[in-house]
């Protein structure tokens, strides 16, 4: 259409598209200074354990206590960030505290098992050659276990990954990070690439969880988590499901034998004391 209306085409400008971009340029040129200061914040979500619902850890989410848009959720700013490159000092910053406060609860709850920290993970930061050096410096100066940390990948950054690509998340696995394919099932990967891929466990993505809803499920969503379920579980992956509402959708999952999950039938994304309060109500019973 634009082009054939030919040197007339600003007439079809549409004001609302423009705004948006006004207003993603604003927040691009605003970001620099928002981590500089500390306008950012985490919010962490339980994730628990299918079986008996107990506190397994919790994911990191980034937040922007933006000062005239008030909170925004981080699909209005990563990508931004992603593109000038400001996604490496603020993941890695998001790293640090989110290490720390895994070390926090581990201290607070030493009784109830380690709780354990994942943490998402962009392409843009896999790329940068100090991820490695960054991450075992972090756990070191916060005294975390690198067992206690997860670091989440999505699926569709990892599709066609060449050996230079996956050489740093080696490196994290074999010091005991476990690597999570974040949002699995979204990026049509060949499965046989899974055994390609340091990863440890699979996040199986919020849209199998959707199809879990009545009770019983659709016959053809539960054969094809049972299928995945399956196949992570023979390939050693554990299988962690995204976005559980519902207690019926707790328990097909449980039944189909995914071992975590994580969502708002447990806990929204809180302050990390929230943590300490799930934690604490599930050791005393
Ligand atoms: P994700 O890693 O797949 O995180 C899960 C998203 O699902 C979160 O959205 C969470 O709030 C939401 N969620 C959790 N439980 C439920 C539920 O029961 N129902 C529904 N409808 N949603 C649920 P959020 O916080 O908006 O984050 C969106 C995405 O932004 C994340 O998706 C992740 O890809 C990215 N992200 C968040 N924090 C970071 C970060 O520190 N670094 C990077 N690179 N990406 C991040
Ligand atoms: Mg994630
Ligand atoms: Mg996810
Ligand atoms: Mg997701």
């Amino acid at each position: 259409r634009a082009k054939s209306a030919g040197g007339n085409r600003f007439e079809l400008a549409d004001p609302e598209a423009d705004a948006r971009a006004i207003t993603r340029h604003g927040l691009t040129t605003a970001l620099p200074a928002a981590l500089d200061r500390g306008e950012f914040f985490i919010e962490y979500q339980p994730l628990v354990h299918l079986g008996d619902g107990s506190v397994h850890g919790a994911e990191a989410l980034v937040r922007w206590l933006h000062p005239q848009h008030g909170v925004l959720g981080p699909d209005r700013f990563i990508p931004l960030a992603e593109h000038t490159g400001l996604i490496v000092p603020l993941g890695r910053w998001v790293l640090e505290q989110s290490v720390r406060q895994a070390r926090q609860w581990q201290e607070r709850h030493a009784d109830s098992g380690p709780l354990r920290i994942n943490v998402n993970l962009s392409p843009c930061q896999l790329t940068h050659p100090g991820l490695v050096q960054d991450t075992v410096d972090i756990l070191e100066r916060e005294g975390l276990d690198a067992e206690a940390l997860c670091l989440e990948v999505t699926e569709s950054a990892l599709i066609g990954a060449d050996d230079d690509l996956l050489k740093p998340l080696r490196r994290l696995a074999e010091m005991g990070v476990d690597i999570a394919l974040d949002d699995f099932g979204t990026g049509y990967s060949n499965l046989a690439n899974l055994r390609r891929l340091p990863v440890s466990i699979l996040k199986l993505d919020r849209s199998f969880t959707q199809g879990m809803q009545q009770f019983p499920a659709d016959p053809v969503d539960l054969k094809i988590v049972e299928g995945i379920v399956s196949l992570a579980h023979s390939l050693d992956l554990a299988v962690t499901v995204e976005g559980v509402e519902t207690g019926a959708q707790a328990e097909q999952l449980r039944i189909l034998g995914c071992d975590t999950a994580q969502g708002w039938y447990y806990a929204r994304p809180g302050p990390p004391e929230r943590l300490h309060e799930l934690a604490l109500v599930d050791a005393t019973g």
